[in-house]
């Protein structure tokens, strides 16, 4: 149901948003909030404890919190007004600066993970976080998932530079810990800014942290695979984190049927067969 917000709380809306604008947040996401008699789930999705976070009910994937660009409060974002992707994403990536907007730049990272590729890419790989290597060399999967990843992308018949890899947050959490999910959220508007500059025709999200955190809902991987999501103007399709297929190598079959979806859904050639 659409409500007309009271002036008073308008201009604090309004305060607020310049005041995140400020810090270079520009998207913002509305939870759906329960309706009167609305299942109890609602309440899970919009604040789950961390043992809640792998855990999903049916219902809750039913009941999608949708992420809502509020574009009543948008401001001109600095690569608004810009065609060429790649001028945008280095725009984008000078609003991101030294950056110190979340927990993350005071715990030990080196340095922020952008994301790498091709500006145009038609596909485009999203992980969860950058880990000791990355944060190293300051690019995406480079370590052992980055060879898997690699691997995954030479079995489509393309290459690493023809796809554009970006993770959901950019900086490396201590420990390699799962991102929390503050840290998704102050970070991943930067993440939705550069899929707008790149316009991929479809995103694979690697994991369930990737996955949950872009289509803003609860499920386990089992469910979460094997179909195709509207995202933006893009389509998208969930597949394993090439960390899990390094621990757990027999699923790499699966993996590759979730690859071969998407390959079908962008016209490319499926090998017959693929050396493990
Ligand atoms: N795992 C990720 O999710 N991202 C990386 O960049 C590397 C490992």
């Amino acid at each position: 149901m659409l409500r007309t917000l009271g002036p008073q709380l308008k201009r604090a809306l309004t305060e607020r948003v310049r005041f995140y604008h400020e810090l270079g947040i520009y998207d913002f996401y509305r939870r759906e909030t329960a309706e009167p008699g609305a299942p109890e789930h609602s309440e899970a999705i919009s604040n789950p404890q961390p043992e809640q976070r792998e855990e999903m009910t049916r219902t809750a994937r039913v009941a999608t919190a949708v992420a809502v660009e509020e574009n009543m409060f948008a401001a001109p974002k600095p690569e608004a007004a810009v065609t060429d992707p790649m001028t945008a994403l280095r725009l984008i990536r000078e609003d991101i600066g030294d950056c110190t907007r979340c927990r993350l730049h005071k715990q030990g990272r080196k340095q922020i993970v952008f994301g790498v590729g091709n500006p145009r890419a038609e596909l485009m790989f999203i992980g969860e976080a950058p880990g000791a290597d990355e944060d190293e060399q300051g690019e995406p999967f480079v370590g052992r998932a980055g060879q898997l990843l690699n691997n995954m992308i030479k079995a489509m018949g393309i290459r690493r530079e023809d796809v554009y890899i970006a993770n959901i947050i950019k900086c490396r959490p201590p420990g390699n810990r799962t991102p929390e999910r503050d840290e998704c959220e102050t970070c991943s508007p930067f993440l939705m800014r550069q899929i707008a500059a790149i316009k991929p025709k479809v995103i694979v999200a690697l994991g369930a942290v990737a996955a949950k955190t872009l289509l803003a809902i609860n499920a386990p991987m089992s469910e979460l695979r094997g179909h195709w999501y509207d995202f933006r103007e893009t389509r998208l399709a969930v597949t394993y984190h090439p960390a899990f297929l390094l621990r757990d190598p027999r699923q790499k079959k699966e993996a590759w049927k979730d690859l071969q979806m998407v390959m079908q859904e962008l016209g490319m050639p499926i090998p017959a067969k693929v050396s493990e």
